[in-house]
């Protein structure tokens, strides 16, 4: 299965032990949007303990910080990109750094830290 980092996603049913380890793993739970992981995850442990969980491999994507959208589909660097290490924002295919985004980066990157 596919997991935004930063998404909702949902799981099958967990046990109560898988539960409450991914929650000291750092994955949030709300009773309606379900599970998600982002920055205070530890990423390595809690997709450890998903796979186990679901019984199939996970792939984590990551958003593409200009415009949020998933920005893992079409990078040429896919194979090679441990997203378990790497910043969970990226840039998407359409903001890739030659289009002049580096700007738009830097204003992005202003703007979060101002908000
Ligand atoms: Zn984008």
């Amino acid at each position: 299965m596919k997991i935004l980092i930063g998404g909702w996603f949902t799981l099958p049913r967990l046990g109560r032990e898988e539960f409450s380890l991914l929650m000291r793993q750092g994955v949030r739970y709300d009773k309606s949007m379900g599970f998600k992981m982002d920055a205070e995850t530890d990423l390595e442990s809690a997709v450890r303990t998903i796979r186990l969980s679901v019984g199939e491999e996970i792939e984590l994507t990551v958003r593409c910080f200009i415009c949020g959208k998933e920005a893992c589909a079409g990078c040429p660097y896919l194979d090679a990109c441990d997203r378990r290490k790497v910043s969970s924002l990226c840039l998407c295919a359409e903001h890739g750094p030659d289009k002049g985004v580096y700007e738009r980066y830097k204003k992005a990157l202003t703007d979060s830290i101002a908000s």
